[in-house]
């Protein structure tokens, strides 16, 4: 029978083809329902023509970790993410080994690896510019430590290869590839998975959520980047299961939006998360702000411009991403304070405020380190609107300029600025381009203007630089020393 699938999986020549009907809804569920992976624990083993990987899409440093395990007489796979998306033809974001090596014994294997995480024991192995996850098989135990509400706090028992795939999140991701044999071993249909385009979870999927709640998001985060379906066990118990995202710890959860959002995938994860309601489990800030037309067209275009980034390989910056996530809100504060306060302390007030109400009780606790760019990129907002003479040479210096800059563009192309604001957005732009004597030239122009002490994106008066008082100097000390 599994002879009948495979020669349905794959043409002749060796390249795949998908048995999962294309189309209707309805169709892949008929499918998914078929593909109902029987639980064995007894692998399938796939040979090379059968899998379809071609051993020379295995990085490098994959295929190195791997041989010189083996050579130590250990078992070594390249597993997860890494082989899912290489049966999908798609290009891994990295590569993950599993072994039955202690990581005490991996890192006498390798000069620069590194033991990891206390929760869950792993060695990180650089490799050049590669770093290589190395996990030893966890062991399928009963005896878990777990909280009251069965969320596992610490998983460093060791075990066989079968116990370790029991133990991984998706049949999808429990896939192990022998490297030396070019096999892909498969012990909970993940295959037959991958052909009907359905995430499914490993065992009990309520109880495998108590575990570890963070697994739905996983899921969601695969559904945007696979375009798979969930299985219908699956997706009850994730419902079911929601609110124990609220048991996880900050800085994991923060982590894990990270990766939902400088995935390539932004806008389709956000999707994922609003469809099936976890935004506010995830960031509360986030499904308040979407709650607005106007938030929401800001956040899309927001992550449209981060996916065009990924997919050209250019940096994300998080604390450009998150101060782009938060803004909507920033600017309603904003508009409260400014009611009694000037403009630029009503700004202070406003990112205090939202900063606060994140950073408690359920939410997301941003790093330190992307709260200072977030606050330094806002800050720069009224000065780069205001455009003043004086402060122009010290704006462009500024080590978030462009950040800064970036993120005045995108208001103003999407018309939260008024009429003015393209233009204020492009002389930046241009006075980020010249040179010096340009720049000098360009700043003249503006004190020269008959608009210069205008705002010119709100046309207000923008009050006088105030006077700095000097201070008393100490004769003695301003007087040269002869
Ligand atoms: P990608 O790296 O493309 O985001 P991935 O599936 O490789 O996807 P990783 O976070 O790199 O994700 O994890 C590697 C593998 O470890 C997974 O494929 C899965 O087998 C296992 N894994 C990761 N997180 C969990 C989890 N929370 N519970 C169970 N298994 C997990
Ligand atoms: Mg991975």
């Amino acid at each position: 029978m599994i002879t009948n699938f495979i020669k349905q999986l794959f043409t002749p020549n060796g390249k795949k083809k998908s048995t999962a009907p294309t189309g209707s809804r309805e169709a892949k569920k008929r499918a998914r329902q078929k593909a109902q992976a029987p639980v064995s624990h007894k692998a399938n083993s796939y040979p090379a023509k059968k899998h379809g990987i071609n051993p020379k899409y295995i990085s490098e440093a994959a295929l190195m970790v791997t041989q010189t395990l083996a050579d130590a007489g250990f078992e070594a796979y390249v597993v997860g993410g890494a082989v899912r998306d290489l049966m999908q033809d798609l290009q891994p974001k990295d590569f993950d080994v599993a072994t039955n090596a202690t990581p005490e014994q991996i890192v006498r294997l390798f000069r620069r690896a590194r033991i990891i995480g206390r929760r869950f024991r792993i060695v990180h192995v650089p490799h050049k510019r590669e770093l290589i996850e190395v996990t030893t098989f966890r062991a399928n135990t009963e005896n878990l430590d777990t909280d009251a509400h069965g969320r596992v706090l610490r998983d460093n028992a060791f075990g066989s290869l079968q116990d370790d795939a029991i133990r991984r999140d998706l049949t999808i991701n429990a896939l192990y590839y022998d490297t030396k044999r070019q096999v892909v071993l498969d012990f909970h249909g993940g295959v037959q998975d991958l052909d009907a385009q359905v995430l499914r979870i490993i065992g009990d999927p309520v109880t495998r959520f108590r575990e570890d709640p963070v697994r739905m998001l996983r899921i969601l985060r695969f559904m945007a980047k696979l375009d798979f379906d969930v299985d219908d066990a699956t997706m009850r118990a994730m419902d079911e299961c929601k609110s124990l995202l609220g048991n996880i710890p900050q800085a994991r959860l923060f982590d894990e939006t990270l990766k939902f959002f400088t995935s390539g995938h932004a806008t389709a994860s956000l999707d994922a998360l609003q469809d099936y309601d976890f935004t506010e489990y995830l960031m509360p800030v986030l499904a308040d702000v979407l709650d607005s037309e106007k938030g929401a067209t800001w956040v899309r275009a927001m992550l449209e411009q981060t996916d065009a980034r990924v997919n050209q390989d250019k940096s994300i910056s998080p604390g450009f991403l998150f101060a782009g996530l938060m803004w909507p809100q920033i600017e309603k504060r904003w508009a409260f304070f400014e009611q009694s306060e000037p403009q630029i302390v009503a700004l202070d007030r406003a990112i205090i405020e939202v900063l606060n109400q994140s950073n408690s009780g359920d939410q997301v606790m941003i790093t330190k380190r992307f709260v200072a760019d977030m606050r330094e990129i806002w800050s720069l907002q009224p000065r780069l609107e205001r455009r003043l003479p004086r402060q122009a040479l010290n704006l462009v210096a500024h080590p978030r300029f462009r950040a800064g800059y970036d993120f005045l563009l995108l208001r103003a192309q999407l018309g939260h600025l008024g009429a003015h604001g393209i233009d204020v957005a492009t002389w930046w732009g241009n006075f980020y381009d010249a040179s010096a004597a340009l720049r000098e030239q360009m700043v003249t122009d503006l004190r020269n203007s008959p608009k210069a002490n205008l705002n010119p994106i709100t046309g207000a008066p923008v009050p006088a630089a105030k006077r700095r008082r000097r201070r008393k100097t100490n004769a003695k000390s301003a007087a040269p020393s002869e």
